[in-house]
């Protein structure tokens, strides 16, 4: 058994027994692992209140490489992200980020790269509370570069044309000129393709030029997340995101 220190996301709980919980963590040494907090619900565990989704902890956990499940020994708080919880906007698309990591990483796969972007993407959100779209979507871009599938905005993903705009089916998200489209196609503007160029690439560590109000588009999401999902094999559509559209 190996006593293991890291820092480490929550992705998911599930209450277990009666008083404990499994975690799904997102580590930054491990990668994604699942721990049992022991006794994490009784009133005076030393978990109570840390357990919490956007909470960036330290962990320390017992491992034992035969077992899928390990042991949760102690957890410091470092960050709470979105501390307003009235700012819905921020906490779901913060939860979204969260989501989308459950869906494209895989149980004892390490990836610092993909730990300090997702922290960087939650601190941007937390800062900029109002533009929770942007931090999203440079999020969703860097982890699709980071796992290997960055995507050609320049050119036609058919015939190799150059794009000043595209579309693109939620069946085949890959940008697309006119002439390669169908009629169902949804079109991104030349003037949302400007912007998103502008962002594709960057992680954080620069400046995020904001989005102008005729380059906002739930479409660019929505194709962001399609073609995340295509290569990740999950559906496009995010419970934090649908809760969103219900609560507006
Ligand atoms: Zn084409």
């Amino acid at each position: 058994m190996t006593l293991i220190k890291t820092q480490a996301l929550l992705l998911k709980k599930i209450n277990f027994q009666d008083s404990s919980t499994i975690i799904h963590f997102f580590t930054r040494e491990q990668g994604k692992i699942a721990v049992i907090a022991k006794g994490s619900r009784q009133l005076k565990s030393q978990f109570r209140g840390y357990l919490e989704p956007l909470n960036l902890l330290d962990i320390i956990y017992y491992e034992k490489s035969t077992r899928d499940v390990q042991t949760l020994s102690k957890a410091d708080l470092i960050k709470n992200f979105v501390v307003n919880l009235k700012d819905i906007q921020a906490t779901y698309f913060s939860l979204a980020i969260l989501e989308v990591l459950d869906k494209i990483i895989h149980q004892n796969e390490e990836n610092q790269a993909l730990f300090d972007l997702t922290v960087k993407a939650l601190k941007y959100i937390d800062k900029n509370s109002s533009e929770p779209e942007t931090g999203f979507i440079v999020f969703l871009f860097g982890a699709i570069k980071i796992l290997g599938y960055r995507m050609d905005l320049n050119h036609c993903n058919f015939c190799g044309r150059d794009l000043k705009n595209f579309y693109f089916d939620m069946k085949v998200p890959q940008p697309v000129c006119f002439n390669c489209s169908y009629h169902h196609f949804e079109e991104i503007t030349a003037d949302q393709l400007v912007w998103l160029k502008s962002v594709d690439n960057l992680d954080f560590v620069q400046e995020i030029p904001p989005i102008k109000q005729s380059q906002k588009s739930a479409r660019i999401v929505a194709f962001l997340l399609a073609y995340a999902g295509m290569y990740f094999d999950f559906q496009p559509k995010l419970n934090s995101l649908e809760m969103l559209k219900y609560l507006n």
